[in-house]
Parts: C-alpha cells; sequence; structure tokens
C-alpha cells in the first residue's frame, strides 16, 4: 500500500474543506472520503486506487434513520448497512429494500459497510483489481481484459466496447426501483440526484462511475413514501448461497389491482454498469393481469437489446427466468 496522509474531521463544513479544490467526479478525485473502507481499502492494499489522502468522515453524525415530511425515511449516509436492513420502519415499509440489503456481502461487512459507501463501492471485475492486465476502468486508454478474457460475470446490458463490468451492490438496485433520492452536500450547497441518474454507463469514460462530484459528500438517501411493502421483492441469484455478488438479481414492486397489474417497478442488478430499469418493460406490465405469460412478455422486453460476450450469454435466459419469478413472487401468483 502506498503512503497516504488521514485528517478525521468532525463537522460536514470541516470534511468539505478536506475535499475543496478537487474538479471531476469522486471518482476520480485524489483525495478521498473514507467511513466503513470495506472496499476503498482492500482496493488501496491491491494498488488499485491510490488517493493521496483520505478525509475519515465516521465522526460526522450522519447515521440516523428519520422520518421526511412526505412520509417517507431518509436513510444517513454514515448508517451502517446492517442497521438500515434490521430498523423495524425500512423492514416494515421497504421490505424489499430490507432484503436486498441482508442479499449482500456477509454480517461482518454488513456491520461496517456505509449505505453512502455502498453506492460508491466499485466493480467486481478481476481485471480491474489485477494491476498486471489492461483495465479501462483502472487506467483509461489500456484496453478491457474482460471483453476477450473471462466475462462470465460481465454485463449483458448497456455495455460498451470500452467496459463490460457491472455495478456490484444489491442495496442499489433496490433503491433504483423505489426511485430513492441521493442527498450530497458541497461547495456549491446542497442538492438531490435522482437514483437513476446517480451511477453512469461506461461508454468512452468507464473510468468515471457516478456523477457525484469530486468536492461534494453523499450525507443521505431519501426514501419516496410509497414502499411497496404489499407486494415487492428482491430476488438474487448466485454462485453460493451467501457471501457472492449477484449474477442476477431482481427488484420487483408493483401496485395491485385485485389480479391486475395497476404500476411496476424493475429493476436488475449483476446485468449492467449500474442498476437497470426499463420503462417500456414496467409499461408493458401496467394494466396487464398478474400472470406469468405477462410477466414473460415483460422480461422479453426488458432483455430485447441483451448481449452476451463469449462467457455469459447464459445470463439472458437467467435475467428472464429470475423476473418472471421475482413479479410472481411480489404479486402472490404461484411459480413452478
Ligand atoms: Fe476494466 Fe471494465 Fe474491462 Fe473490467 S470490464 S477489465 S473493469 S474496462
Amino acid at each position: 500500500m502506498r503512503a497516504f496522509s488521514y485528517h478525521r474531521p468532525d463537522s460536514v463544513d470541516a470534511a468539505l474543506r478536506g475535499v475543496a479544490g478537487q474538479s471531476g467526479t469522486t471518482t476520480e478525485a485524489a483525495v478521498k472520503f473514507v467511513a466503513g473502507g470495506t472496499n476503498l481499502l482492500d482496493l488501496m492494499k491491491a494498488d488499485v486506487m491510490r488517493p493521496e489522502r483520505l478525509v475519515d468522515i465516521s465522526r460526522l453524525g450522519l447515521d440516523r434513520i428519520e422520518e421526511t415530511a412526505d412520509g417517507g425515511l431518509r436513510l444517513g449516509a454514515l448508517a451502517r448497512n446492517a442497521d438500515t436492513a434490521h430498523d423495524e420502519r425500512v423492514q416494515a415499509r421497504y421490505p424489499m429494500l430490507s432484503k436486498a440489503i441482508l442479499a449482500g456481502a456477509s454480517a461482518q461487512l454488513r456491520n461496517m459497510a456505509t449505505n453512502g459507501g455502498n453506492l460508491l463501492q466499485r466493480t467486481r471485475c478481476y481485471y480491474f483489481y489485477d494491476t498486471g492486465t489492461p483495465c479501462n476502468k483502472r487506467e483509461p486508454g489500456t484496453g478491457c481484459g474482460a471483453l476477450t478474457g473471462v466475462n462470465r460475470i460481465h454485463a449483458i446490458l448497456g455495455a460498451s466496447d470500452r467496459c463490460i463490468a457491472v455495478h456490484p451492490s444489491d442495496m442499489c438496485v433496490a433503491l433504483a426501483a423505489l426511485e430513492a433520492v441521493v442527498r450530497v452536500s458541497g461547495p456549491r450547497g446542497e442538492r438531490t440526484i435522482p437514483f437513476a441518474d446517480f451511477h453512469r454507463l461506461p461508454g468512452d469514460t468507464p473510468h468515471i462511475d457516478s456523477n457525484l462530484a469530486a468536492d461534494e459528500l453523499i450525507t443521505a438517501i431519501d426514501l419516496p413514501a410509497e414502499g411497496f411493502a404489499d407486494h415487492s421483492t428482491y430476488l438474487k441469484v448466485r454462485d453460493r448461497a451467501s457471501y457472492a455478488f449477484a449474477l442476477v438479481s431482481v427488484a420487483a414492486a408493483l401496485e395491485m389491482d385485485g389480479q391486475t397489474v395497476r404500476t411496476a417497478r424493475l429493476a436488475l442488478g449483476g446485468v449492467a454498469h449500474k442498476p437497470w430499469r426499463d420503462p417500456a418493460a414496467e409499461a408493458e406490465l401496467a394494466g396487464r393481469p398478474a400472470s406469468l405469460e405477462s410477466f414473460r412478455k415483460a422480461a422479453r422486453v426488458l432483455l430485447r437489446d441483451a448481449r452476451g460476450q463469449s462467457h455469459n450469454a447464459f445470463k439472458i435466459g437467467l435475467a428472464e427466468r429470475a423476473i418472471v419469478r421475482a413479479l410472481a413472487e411480489a404479486a402472490g401468483v404461484e411459480h413452478p
């Protein structure tokens, strides 16, 4: 691990002063915030990320989970993943989110990892972690080892010829389906980022993961009042029963009118560089009977542009089956 300086401020303003003057996005920044450190420190030890300075934000007090005026919940950026998943209000009103968080990592990691950090964790592409191989995300312009290498865990949607990595989070998939809002503080004041606009697709700049600026701090994540508690689920398909990243995951949330779907939200994990939503697939479900046939049609719409790499074409069929199963579970429809 390379030498770095360390600073532990005790207020948001002091933390922001610690990263002041940096331009670009947080992924490119030389000065980084650290809280749980469950991903950043691994990346530093592997020499994949080389920050010159760490600003430890663990004592800023942003760890509360509070009611919002519009009937939603505000998840503090520094609330631990485990505390969030086990919060009674989250469990009762946003069970899909609780389930998604508990599907991720291990109990030890969830006890350390924070909500803000979960959004900023980086891909688990093997080549990204292996500094002896080319990787446009780690070293822009060097190439993509996964395109011609082992790409079983990689993207089937939204990839580019520069990068086919996927976002590793489970929590973010549920947050995308819930249409959460990310609250951010910076030198230009406070702003909110709709969850769909927080992460980026790789395009020509795969080294940039999100639209968070280098001098900004995530302070909270707001959940809207509608939590789809009656008809939602999170389904994760992975190689092992625990402590494995998703090959495919599905957050499915429905508003039902008897046996008819009134509105639907579908977000997929493990398939793209960001949690994947598709308005056309959700529109396909609206007003349809809650049946396996409708769910299959919606899955096919969502996957119409899916493209497999040399080792991961199996994900397309897997995703279709996972979507149907998750929707059936959310709707209470029997699934073979
Ligand atoms: Fe790097 Fe992305 Fe290619 Fe993986 S898929 S090697 S992260 S450029």
